[in-house]
C-alpha cells in the first residue's frame, strides 16, 4: 500500500486534517492517508458537544421567533377576516344606496309625466297642475338626498377595500416570515443531525489508531511532530491531545505528559531501566516496563507518560481515574500495566 502519498479521494479530507495539523505542516507532508482520516474524525467528534450546544442555543431562539411569528399571522389573520366582513357590509350598502338612486329616479321620471299629462287637461285645472308640480320639486329633492347618500356610501366602500387590501397583504407578509422562521429552525434541526455522534465518530477513529500506528512508523520523521503545553506529540493527535489536556484542566485535573522521544533516547532507556538487553527481552522483563527499541509508540509521538503535579501517575491518583472515564473521548487510551501510559491503540 502506498503510505506517503495523498491520494485524489481523501483530498478534502486531507485539507482537514491540515488545518487540524497546523500551518507549519510542510508542504506535502508525509503524513499517511489513514493519520490524517484519524484526525479529522477526532477533531469532529470533539467538535459534536460544543457545536451542537451552539446550535441548541441558536434553534432555542429560533423556536422563540417561530412562536412570535405565528402570533403574528394569528392577529393578521382576526384583522383580514374582520377587514373582509367591513368589505362585504360596504358593498351590500353601496348596492341598496345605488337602487335607492334608482327608485328615486323614476319616481321622479313619473312626477315630471303627471305634470305632462296635469298641463294638458282641458279645460285647464289649476289645483291638479299645482299638485304636480309640488310632487315633482319633492321628486327632485328624493334624487338629490339619494345620490348625495349613494356617494357617501360608495366612498365608504372604497375605504373599505383600500383597508381590506392593506389587510391582505399583511396576512401575505405575516405568513411569508412564519415560513421564514419555521424552516430556520428546521434547518438547524438538520445541522444537529448532521453533526452525527462524537463516540460514534471516536469509535471510528479508534477502529483505525492501529493501521495509523503502522502506517506512520516506516517514515515518521520528528518534522511530523509539534508542541503541545510543551509536550512533543505528533501532530495527527496534537488537537485531541490540548482538549484532553484543556478539558481535564477544567475538571480540576491538572495533567501533563512526557511525549516523543526518539530512537537514541529509548535505546538510553532500556539501560537506565534495567532491561536484561536493549533488543529482544520483553518490555515487562525491564525494572520499567519499557518497549523494545523501534516499537514505542513514544518513538512516533503517538503516546504520552501522563504527569501530575510533576509526578508520573499510578492508578490510584484522581487523573488516572479521570483519564479512565473521559481520555478515549480524545482518542487516548491505557496501556494496563502502565497506568501513566497512554497512547492511540493503548499500546
Ligand atoms: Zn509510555
Amino acid at each position: 500500500m502506498t503510505r506517503r502519498h495523498i491520494t485524489a479521494p481523501i483530498v478534502a479530507i486531507a485539507a482537514l486534517a491540515m488545518t487540524v495539523i497546523g500551518p507549519t505542516a510542510p508542504a506535502g507532508a508525509a503524513v499517511p492517508d489513514v493519520a490524517l482520516r484519524w484526525a479529522y474524525l477526532m477533531k469532529r467528534s470533539l467538535n459534536v458537544a460544543p457545536q451542537t450546544a451552539v446550535y441548541r442555543k441558536q434553534l432555542a431562539t429560533q423556536q422563540v421567533a417561530v412562536k412570535a411569528r405565528a402570533a403574528e399571522m394569528a392577529t393578521a389573520q382576526t384583522a383580514d377576516n374582520a377587514a373582509r366582513a367591513r368589505l362585504a357590509t360596504a358593498t351590500t350598502a353601496d348596492r341598496a344606496a345605488r337602487s335607492r338612486v334608482a327608485a328615486a329616479q323614476k319616481a321622479r321620471l313619473a312626477a315630471k309625466q303627471e305634470l305632462g299629462r296635469a298641463e294638458k287637461l282641458k279645460p285647464r285645472n289649476q289645483a291638479a297642475v299645482n299638485r304636480a308640480r309640488t310632487a315633482l320639486a319633492a321628486a327632485n329633492g328624493a334624487v338629490n338626498l339619494r345620490t348625495k347618500e349613494a356617494q357617501r356610501v360608495a366612498a365608504n366602500l372604497a375605504a373599505h377595500t383600500a383597508a381590506a387590501n392593506a389587510a391582505a397583504a399583511t396576512l401575505r407578509t405575516a405568513t411569508g416570515a412564519w415560513n421564514a422562521a419555521g424552516a430556520a429552525v428546521a434547518d438547524t434541526q438538520q445541522k444537529i443531525v448532521a453533526l452525527g455522534n462524537a463516540a460514534g465518530l471516536a469509535a471510528m477513529a479508534s477502529k483505525i489508531s492501529k493501521d495509523v500506528v503502522t502506517q506512520v512508523r516506516p517514515g515518521f520523521t520528528v518534522a511530523d511532530t509539534t508542541q503541545v503545553y510543551g509536550v512533543t506529540v505528533h501532530k495527527a493527535v496534537a488537537v485531541p491531545f490540548k482538549r484532553m489536556v484543556d478539558d481535564a484542566k477544567a475538571a480540576g485535573i491538572a495533567i501533563s505528559a512526557g511525549g516523543f522521544r526518539t530512537k537514541e533516547r529509548q535505546i538510553e532507556l532500556r539501560k537506565i531501566n534495567g532491561c536484561p538487553d536493549i533488543w529482544t527481552a520483553p518490555a515487562s522483563s525491564c525494572r520499567v516496563p519499557t518497549a523494545i527499541p523501534g516499537r514505542s509508540l513514544h518513538e512516533l509521538g503517538l503516546a504520552v507518560d501522563i504527569t501530575s503535579g510533576g509526578k508520573t501517575i499510578n492508578s490510584k491518583t484522581p487523573a488516572f481515574a479521570w483519564l479512565s472515564t473521559h481520555a478515549a473521548a480524545y482518542g487516548f487510551v491505557n496501556l494496563p500495566s502502565e497506568a501513566w501510559h497512554w497512547s492511540i491503540t493503548g499500546g
